[in-house]
């Protein structure tokens, strides 16, 4: 199947509010302007340097949402442009946004990445962590970035169940943070091998890369 026919598979079984991130890394531009052609118009990178490139490349209406871990380092090379970054982490990353963010005189809509899974190699809070973070004095202070939600990447696992316990572990935070921060409106999980269950479990925004664009070739 071709980039636009897995592409439209995708779309027509996701429910309405369910935003799709097609996740492009590693992939050519030529992929990305099927699936542009095909009317998709939000992209996912997990590399800055790539990023960069392709968004001087490719049609200036993508979004490009930042989904991998981010070093502070690299901020400065997006902050004009990015729509999203899923991955914050950390008071230290929140603050080297908002700076860069306000030397473009934009808000940098962020999400709070939060540990989930119960291998130990993925990054995020905990939940002492995030309330910690949006109680400071720091994060009130900031207003060049916005928190609009929560970000989280379950076990890579075939046991269906846990995966599900985690992203409803991730649902419920995200329903609690609503009640304290009004403009909480994004919950990105789920990716190609569970991102039926992340919808069923309250997901309103997907990162896809695989089913649409095939497997990656890491060299
Ligand atoms: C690569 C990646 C995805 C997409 O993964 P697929 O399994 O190819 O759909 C989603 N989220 C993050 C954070 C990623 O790094």
């Amino acid at each position: 199947m071709s980039v636009k026919d897995n592409l439209n598979k995708i779309k027509s079984e996701l429910p309405e509010g369910v935003t799709l991130v097609a996740v492009s890394k590693t992939k050519p531009n030529e992929d990305i302007l099927e699936a542009y052609e095909a009317g998709q118009r939000v992209f996912g990178e997990n590399k800055v340097q790539e990023m960069v490139q392709k968004w001087e490349d490719l049609p200036k209406d993508i979004e490009w949402h930042m989904i991998g871990h981010l070093q502070r380092n690299k901020v400065k090379y997006m902050a004009e442009f990015v729509s999203l970054i899923h991955g914050v982490d950390s008071p230290r990353l929140l603050k080297e946004i908002n700076k860069h963010a306000k030397k473009h005189d934009r808000v940098i809509p962020c999400l709070l990445q939060i540990h989930i899974a119960e291998e130990d190699t993925k990054f995020g809070l905990d939940e002492k962590e995030l309330n910690e973070l949006i109680n400071s004095d720091v994060f009130k202070a900031m207003e060049n970035i916005k928190i609009v939600g929560l970000m989280g990447m379950a076990t890579f696992t075939k046991d269906e169940k846990q995966v599900r316990r985690e992203f409803a572990q991730l649902k419920s935070m995200f329903d609690a943070l609503k009640t304290k921060l009004s403009y909480i409106s994004i919950l990105s999980m789920g990716m190609s091998g569970d991102y039926n269950i992340a919808i069923e479990e309250g997901s309103t925004m997907v990162r896809i890369g695989s089913s649409i664009f095939g497997a990656r070739n890491y060299l």
